[in-house]
């Protein structure tokens, strides 16, 4: 799958890609009091994750606690203090945030025929 953001990035995805599709309330369910949508979590290389959640440090949090981030661990982090680290997941770990971004990507709705369609079923 590909798209393009408003600023221009491009970017290209796999279901692989997709970390927690359980928690992808679709566009238009009417209960999603937690504003969950879906963000792209990416870095220098390309898209990291796609995350479903309420914002952007949640996001974070499930990409890392995932492994989708391990290659941005900062191994033997001892700041102690004035840390301008990402600290995200469970153990709060940090990451070099430096090449990291994270915009959201549009929600789609819940479509049979288009899965249907995707299917290739003539
Ligand atoms: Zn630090």
């Amino acid at each position: 799958m590909e798209y393009t953001f408003p600023n221009g990035m491009h970017i290209t995805f796999t279901d692989d890609d997709v970390v927690d599709i359980d928690a992808w309330i679709p566009a238009d369910d009417s209960y999603n009091p937690y504003n969950v949508r879906p963000f792209a979590i990416g870095g220098e290389f390309g898209i990291l994750a796609i995350v479903f959640a309420s914002h952007e440090s949640e996001a974070f949090d499930i990409a890392v606690d995932a492994g989708r981030l391990d290659g941005y661990m900062v191994a033997d982090h001892d700041c102690e203090e004035e840390c301008e680290h990402l600290l995200a997941g469970n153990a709060s770990e940090a990451f070099d945030d430096s090449y990291l971004w994270i915009h959201e990507v549009p929600n789609p709705r819940m479509s049979f025929a288009t899965l249907f369609g995707a299917m290739g079923v003539k």
